[in-house]
């Protein structure tokens, strides 16, 4: 085979956004005999001038697909496990990359504590499922046993330990043993399909045709197309230097929050509040900056049992996490140790216990998620890059979801296919998301669940801040007023401890009311 491979020839300039000059390399194969791999060559001073204006050349496969294509996948959480499957329902090879040591998941992440055995689940914690292909796979799981209902009771927990279960719901589903048995689960029955675990793919290069992917110099393996699977900082160091630049544009361009995860077992349940009998098992915590949500995986994933170990997952809210990040794979003990104790007395105060009530754990593990969250979007399915044969798929793409992460998977699987089926004539045609502006993506601090109505309804928020007016003094009703500008009828006079709490929430329930 020979290569030609022509950099810097200018056969198709990429405009960049920041007006700099950009390249292409034309990467084709003849069926010749194969010539000796060799890397593309750069001085240090041209090496500094491509970061500085953020050149990249874009590579350009000309040769016609293989009959037998494989594609690598770089990321196995559930957009990449996704796209994996559909490829093989559509006839393609794909090999899954995942850094992954103790499973699949990324995201989906479960945590068993031998020898208890404690179980957290620390990142994704239930789903729900609106698209019609999403929820027809949703339905397979739960006949292979791979996932749930989740029966038990959520709502929103106001500061004070106020619990208003979510008025309807959709079926919300839980993995059966937790998120990572999941995701594990999800390519056992696939036959194209191979995973690598765990790996860090660390380069991507271009080469006779071929994506060459290599692990820290080591090889593993060469591929006809590549679907990045992951995103935030790791993605954006790998797409730096590898002739995607207008893929690595659209990547850059993507904002992360940060969330603290608080995994505590307790030797006794905690005191929440009922509803209607049962203690709830989920809550969205509202007015408490170190907490956004809070569930009992015991209940959740092993059923009701009121002996314990009781596992809680808790998770800060993303204004928390912006404040007190630092390098998550090095977490300064004090750190830890300072989140750990203001978390657990934002739960003590959410669930309204009195000052250092709150029993202690007898076990607990923080974790920061540095990249936790999409805050924007290009609402588009998937990109795809047809000339460099590579493409993203990913939560952020759609929203901030395990079913916008599947339905992205999904969607490029489906384009890879097509793009192959039309053995690469007229590439432009499949290329997809290569430019779109990104929007502001609303949601839940852990993410958006489709279906379900995170407001409670209008009808008993104006109960309950009926309620609270009520209670409150004439004078801190006048204060309320002059404070939230607000005019507000009110019943008779009674007495209100909290007054700033109660102020806190009128105006956020009130805001942009007249
Ligand atoms: C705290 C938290 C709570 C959440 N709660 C919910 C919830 O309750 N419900 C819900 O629907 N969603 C929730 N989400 C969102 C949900 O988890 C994600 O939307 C979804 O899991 C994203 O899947 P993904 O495939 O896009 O990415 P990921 O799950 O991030 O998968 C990417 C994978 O790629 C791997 N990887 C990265 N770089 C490389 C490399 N160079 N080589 C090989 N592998 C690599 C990573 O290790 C990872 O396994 C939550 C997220 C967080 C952080």
């Amino acid at each position: 085979m020979i290569l030609t491979i022509q950099p810097l020839k200018l056969t198709k300039p990429y405009h960049s956004p920041f007006n700099s000059i950009s390249t292409t390399i034309l990467c084709s194969t003849s069926n010749n005999k194969k010539a000796p791999f060799r890397r593309r060559k750069y001085n240090s001073s041209r090496r500094s001038v491509l970061k500085k204006t953020f050149i990249q050349e874009q590579v350009k496969f000309t040769a016609p697909v293989s009959d037998d294509p494989v594609v690598a996948i770089i990321g196995g959480g559930m957009s990449g496990l996704l796209c994996a499957l559909y490829l093989e329902k559509r006839g393609v090879r794909s090999t899954v990359f995942d850094t992954g040591v103790h499973g699949l998941g990324g995201r989906m992440g479960t945590r068993i504590i031998d020898p208890h055995p404690l179980i957290f689940d620390h990142a994704a914690q239930f789903f729900t499922a609106s698209d019609p292909v999403f929820a027809e796979l949703v339905h397979d799981w739960c006949l292979r046993g791979l996932v749930q209902e989740w029966q038990g009771t959520i709502g929103e927990l106001q500061l004070g330990g106020q619990f208003t279960p979510l008025p309807s719901s959709p079926p919300k589903y839980v993995g059966v043993n937790g998120m990572r048995p999941l995701a594990d689960s999800i390519l056992s029955q696939t036959h194209m399909v191979d995973v690598v675990r765990p790996s860090w793919i660390s380069k991507l290069e271009p080469f006779n045709g071929m994506w060459h992917l290599s692990e820290n110099g080591k090889p593993r393996g060469q591929f006809d197309a590549i679907v990045i699977a992951h995103n935030g900082k790791c993605a954006n160091r790998l797409l730096s230097a590898s002739g995607l630049p207008l893929i690595a544009r659209q990547m850059k361009r993507l904002e992360l929050s940060s969330i603290w995860a608080l995994l505590a077992a307790f030797d006794d349940p905690l005191p929440v509040p009922d509803s209607s009998g049962s203690p709830f098992e989920g809550a969205f915590v509202k007015g408490i900056d170190s907490v956004s949500w809070m569930a009992d995986n015991t209940r959740k994933i092993l059923k009701p049992k009121d002996v314990g170990p009781h596992c809680w997952t808790f998770f800060s809210t993303a204004a928390f996490g912006k404040r007190n990040k630092v390098p998550q794979e090095n977490i300064p003990t004090v750190t830890a140790e300072r989140v750990k104790e203001t978390m657990l007395e934002g739960v003590e105060a959410a669930l309204g216990l009195s000052k250092n009530s709150l029993q202690r754990p007898f076990y607990t593990r923080v974790q920061l998620w540095g990249a936790a969250l999409p805050t924007n979007t290009p609402g588009i399915p998937c990109i795809f890059d047809s000339e460099g044969r590579a493409g993203i798929c990913g939560d952020w793409l759609l929203g901030s979801s395990l079913e916008a992460a599947a339905l992205s998977g999904i969607a490029l699987a489906n384009q890879i296919a097509d793009y192959f089926t039309s053995n690469g004539s007229s590439p432009e045609e499949f290329s997809v998301g290569l430019q779109n502006e990104f929007q502001p993506l609303e949601g839940h601090d852990i993410g958006q669940f489709p279906g379900l109505d995170l407001q409670v309804s209008k009808s008993i928020k104006l109960l309950m801040l009926q309620r609270l007016i009520n209670s409150m003094p004439a004078v801190h009703r006048r204060l309320l007023i002059q404070v939230t500008g607000h005019k507000i009828s009110v019943g008779a006079g009674l007495h209100c401890e909290k007054l700033v709490p109660v102020l806190a929430f009128l105006v956020a329930t009130l805001g942009g009311t007249s």
